[in-house]
């Protein structure tokens, strides 16, 4: 199981944003938001995310230098959202290199068709859980995970821990990597802070009948979706 896609989300108007995030999240995508164009560029460099919905016209730098930036480095897939459906054709012509263009105001639902099938191009390997489906969902937003439609709040330290195990299921990771994960102010801490972070996590998981996280004697952790099933 692949962790769910994250979208960022770029959008000043604070309806059609909680709009966007309500609904893309509901269909099983993690999200991150931001209001203003500056400081995406970086954003995305620093941790990039799935996909990015990018609003041409924004407070701070606007979408359209936000793209071309974005492009000198990467080749993550864009959605540009314009307010107007003339602005289309101009934006073609600029070549500026995002995959897809949707006016406002769009359906969600059309939206998400747009994403789902950006996504199903550039990343096969991830997919959205679909209904029903015993899928994990990391809300970056709300610092929950969501797994078989219940969710667990976690603290944030939890939560960057949780990503990172979750980056590449299977995969062990050693105490020093999942702290330089889940600390951004390089506090100094010990690995038996990882271990009781881990402990708090695995409780959680276990209020929900779940144990997703293995510990490998000796090395680290790892995260296996489907070992306690
Ligand atoms: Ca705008």
């Amino acid at each position: 199981m692949t962790a769910a896609a994250e979208l960022l989300i770029v959008e000043d108007e604070p309806k059609i944003a909680a709009a966007m995030r309500d609904w893309l999240a509901a269909a099983g995508y993690a999200i991150r938001l931001s209001d203003s164009g500056d400081g995406v560029v970086e954003a995305v460099r620093a941790q990039p995310p799935d996909l990015l919905l990018l609003d041409v016209m924004l407070p701070g730098e606007d979408g359209l230098s936000i793209c071309r930036r974005v492009r000198e480095f990467s080749d993550l897939p864009i959605i540009l959202v314009t307010a107007r459906v003339e602005e289309i054709d101009r934006l073609l012509g600029l070549d500026l290199g995002a995959d897809d263009y949707v006016c406002k105001p769009f359906s969600l639902r059309e939206l998400g068709a747009r994403v789902r099938a950006l996504l199903r191009r550039t990343r096969p390997a991830a997919r959205p859980p679909a209904d029903g489906d015993d899928g994990i969902v990391l809300d970056t937003d709300r610092f929950e995970v969501r797994i078989g439609g219940r969710a667990l709040a976690l603290t944030p330290v939890e939560f960057r821990l949780l990503r990172r195990l979750m980056e590449k299921p299977g995969k062990v990771y050693s105490r020093g990597q999942l702290l330089d994960a889940s600390y951004e102010d390089h506090r100094v801490v010990s690995d038996r802070t990882v271990d009781s972070h881990i402990r708090n996590l695995r409780r959680k998981f276990g209020e929900i009948g779940r144990d997703p996280i293995a510990s490998v004697y000796g090395v680290g952790f790892r995260f296996e979706i489907g070992r306690d099933e």
